[in-house]
């Protein structure tokens, strides 16, 4: 195909000179704190989307922001060819915050980057070429990541998909096991799936999925990009279900808004992989790793007994107006909803509430900040209550 010159002036009709890709809301923030978010024409939000799930610990969290500072005017940049205390100590408190078994971990700057080596690492250690997924997943949408992504014919873009790759139904342990075999060099999954609509993963299912990669010495990854560091009321999903994969990726939350992503590895997966195997220029950078201490020095017991209050406060109390079921972990959560999702959205947008859509038309997602409090969740069932079912 023959490509056309770029007008002048802007390609877009807003004349921006971003690059169209992204749909988006008619509010922009122009600062926030904690739960609110106040818009350019003066408007204060709640936020129930938490910059997709990003905002942990809640908005210009002041030991964040102290730490940001601390850092970056001490040591604002250097690479993985050096070391660093910092790398060091980030490293230790996320591998002690994890599950027990995974003692590697290997810093980079996305969830979908964490996807990309966690499946290098596992086609390494196995030297097969066929992924296990699940209908319903999002793993990223860089080459290896969104070739095991659910639905990414529909924009995936590359000539090939670079391996070969099985999806099951969800949550079916019948198909799994039926699709295991000798060349399956991972199964990846994400035990709460955020972008099918929070849908969480049963226990038999995981446990499952555990014994079946064990039989095929195949590997087991748990996305936990969007489920992990908290967010399910425990350390991570792996946890909350007594299930610890091989490799665990995360990223979102971890560093509270700055651009984190992680692998962790198990040792035994740790030992094949050598130097040079693996790499990245920014991953694991000071800021980056300044952060993930003080988030993970944040989830401390009491905080991962609050998500949990929170996750049934919303449980108990929001399933009123157009909602008909609440569906998920912590403080990833569906409602499902009797009118499309954007409808219900949009009502309470007007209502001065953010929250998230989903690949389900009829899920609209809650990604809050971990620091929630009783009245926000009172004021969402309130706005829901006066929406239309
Ligand atoms: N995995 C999961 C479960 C996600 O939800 C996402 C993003 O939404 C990704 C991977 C990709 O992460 P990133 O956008 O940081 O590359």
């Amino acid at each position: 195909m023959q490509l056309e010159p770029v007008p002048q002036g802007g390609a877009s009709p807003e004349h921006s000179a971003l690059l169209d890709v992204f749909h988006q809301i008619a509010v922009e923030p122009v600062s926030a704190e904690g739960v609110t978010i106040r818009a350019r024409d003066g408007a204060e939000y709640l936020d129930f989307y938490g910059g997709h799930a990003v905002a942990l610990l809640g908005h210009s969290h002041p030991t964040l922001v102290r730490t940001l500072h601390e850092q970056a005017s001490r040591l604002f940049f250097q690479t993985n060819a050096v070391p660093l205390e910092v790398r060091e100590r980030a490293a230790a408190k996320l591998i002690a915050f994890g599950p027990v078994g995974l003692t590697r971990v290997m810093f980079v700057n996305s969830g979908a980057e964490a996807n990309e080596n966690a499946l290098r690492i596992a086609f390494l250690a196995t030297k097969r070429d066929r992924v296990v997924c699940l209908e319903g997943g999002f793993h990223g949408r860089t080459a290896a990541a969104a070739a095991v992504t659910d639905g990414h014919d529909k924009w995936y873009a590359f000539p090939n998909e670079p391996f070969r790759t099985t999806t099951v139904p969800f949550d079916d342990v019948g198909a799994l096991a039926s699709a295991m075999s000798e060349d399956v060099a991972a199964v990846i999954v994400e035990p709460v799936q955020g972008m099918a609509g929070a849908r969480s993963c049963s226990s038999e299912f995981l446990s499952a999925a555990r014994q079946l990669t064990r039989d095929c010495c195949s590997a087991l990854i748990f996305d936990e990009v969007q489920c992990g560091v908290g967010r399910t009321g425990y350390p991570f999903a792996a946890q909350a279900f007594g299930v610890t994969p091989d490799l665990l990726t995360t990223a979102k939350g971890l560093a509270g808004g700055f651009p984190v992503g992680a692998v962790l590895v198990s040792d035994q997966l740790a030992g094949l992989v050598h130097k040079g195997d693996l790499g990245t220029t920014f991953g694991a950078g000071p800021m980056a790793c300044a952060l993930v201490e003080a988030v993970v020095d944040q989830l401390d017991p009491d905080m991962l007994a609050h998500v949990r209050a929170m996750s049934d406060r919303i449980r108990s109390s929001c399933c009123v107006g157009p909602v008909t079921e609440v569906q998920g972990m912590g403080l990833l959560l569906g409602l499902r909803t009797s009118r499309p999702a954007k409808e219900v959205l949009a009502a309470l947008r007007t209502r001065h509430i953010l929250a998230g859509s989903s690949g389900d038309p009829h899920v609209v997602r809650l990604i809050p900040p971990l620091v929630l409090q009783e009245s926000h969740v009172d004021a969402l069932a309130s706005a829901l209550s006066e929406i239309e079912s």
